[in-house]
């Protein structure tokens, strides 16, 4: 398979390359220099931040990319989206990596908005796309519950409905990015009597502080705030804010998962990552740190090699059935375990610190989009030295 850019999708890359010279704020620049990856938590931070400049920063660049529907890459034109192929969102999300410029919009943009031109009423698009469009609003994702990971169709939040409204009680957790959002989707059971996926309906929240409804942080091993517990105590919202049938949420619930999985996000970011390690430990002091002369590392930096490039090949053909119009399945699926094990990276990195220590301690310091890496798949606990 030949991979390299055609004369259309050289002239695109260099279009994207061209934008972002020009219209990626110094802020940013300024820390793509010090080679700190910036990601969607940095853009959502900044955007809310006390700081004018990083929120002027935020705001700038958010304009910059809405100017050409690039916010939204992936959306279809008519929905002011850029409608771009599968192959111009991978160039698009690659050069944004390349340059830790950071993409905007966070799950409203890659999940609700997608799922709202599915199954939303022409009200809720009209109402709810602009604000992701131009960046201006945040959503958070009110999946996971304590007891509905996994079996996610176990949820509990009840929502029972009152005249025009819903009331809304219980809890979510893993609810990244709420601190930062402004708004929030979620699933909730409004039929507790039927069988467990034929009873929930997917609600959206005008107002992450709406009353009774509560946003605590929940902070991971390695001391970022990432996620949050979300309480609801009769918290209210109106029954048109409901996508899709009542009770028939589990399926609108599932296209936005489909979405989820298949970003090509994490994988470019991932794969650009990748780079940066094998540039670091092809230098004198990386092979020394590294200890490359130990064959097992050799095969674990070639493992991690290429669990990165099967993530980036499988997000690939996803990208290019949702550019054919199509919605993966099972291929979605497949990609996001494959993305998990491109967690293979910081495995990479945290096999060697529980190994090797002062290897691990100089990553940190000498790559922090390592180090941001390890700390967004904040499980591997090595990563935090
Ligand atoms: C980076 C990140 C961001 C997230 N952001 C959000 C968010 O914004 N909003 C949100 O709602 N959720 C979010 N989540 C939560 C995520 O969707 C859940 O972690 C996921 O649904 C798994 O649930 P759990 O963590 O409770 O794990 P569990 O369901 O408890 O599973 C734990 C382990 O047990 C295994 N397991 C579970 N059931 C079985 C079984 N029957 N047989 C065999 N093995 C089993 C699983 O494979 C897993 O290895 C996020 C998660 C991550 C990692």
């Amino acid at each position: 398979m030949d991979w390299s850019d055609n004369p259309e999708q050289a002239a695109f890359r260099a279009e994207v390359q061209q934008v972002i010279r020009d219209g990626l704020p110094e802020h940013y620049q300024e820390i793509a220099r010090q080679g700190g990856g910036m990601f969607e938590e940095g853009w959502q931070a900044d955007r809310k931040s006390d700081d004018p400049s990083r929120r002027g920063a935020a705001e700038d660049w958010s304009r910059a990319l809405a100017e050409r529907g690039w916010v939204a890459p992936h959306w279809p034109k008519e929905y002011g989206g850029a409608g771009l192929s599968s192959w111009e969102q991978y160039i698009y999300k690659e050069e944004l990596a390349k340059a830790a410029a950071p993409v905007v919009g966070g799950g409203g943009v890659s999940l609700l908005g997608p799922t709202l031109i599915v199954h939303g009423t022409d009200d809720q698009k009209e109402k709810y796309l602009p604000g992701i469009l131009s960046g201006e609003v945040a959503w958070a994702q009110g999946y996971s519950e304590p007891g509905a990971g996994s079996d996610l169709a176990g949820l509990q939040t009840r929502a029972m409905r009152d005249g025009d409204e819903f009331v809304v009680n219980g809890q979510k957790i893993w609810t990244s990015g709420a601190q930062f959002a402004d708004k929030l989707f979620a699933l909730v059971r409004t039929d507790p009597d039927a069988p467990k996926h034929r009873g929930i309906s997917f609600l959206l929240f005008d107002d992450i502080k709406s009353p009774g409804l509560t946003v605590r942080p929940l902070i991971s091993m390695s001391w970022k705030h990432i996620f949050n517990e979300t309480f609801f105590e009769d918290v209210r919202t109106s029954a048109s804010n409901i996508v899709g049938e009542e009770n028939r949420g589990w399926y609108v619930g599932m296209t936005l998962l489909d979405y989820e999985r298949s970003s090509v996000d994490s994988a470019v970011n991932d794969r650009v990552s990748m780079e940066h390690l094998m540039e670091y430990v092809k230098t004198e002091e990386g092979a020394e740190r590294s200890r490359l002369d130990i064959p097992s590392v050799r095969g674990d930096l070639a493992e991690a090699w290429i669990a990165t490039e099967v993530a980036a090949n499988l997000s690939l053909r996803v990208a290019s059935m949702q550019g054919a119009g199509l919605i993966p399945n099972y291929e979605a699926s497949m990609a996001a375990p494959a993305r998990a094990g491109a967690a293979s990276l910081p495995r990479f990195v945290g096999a060697l610190g529980s190994r090797r220590g002062p290897f691990l301690r100089s990553m940190s310091v000498r790559t922090p989009r390592l180090r941001h890496e390890c700390r967004r798949k904040s499980v591997f606990f090595p990563c935090r030295a």
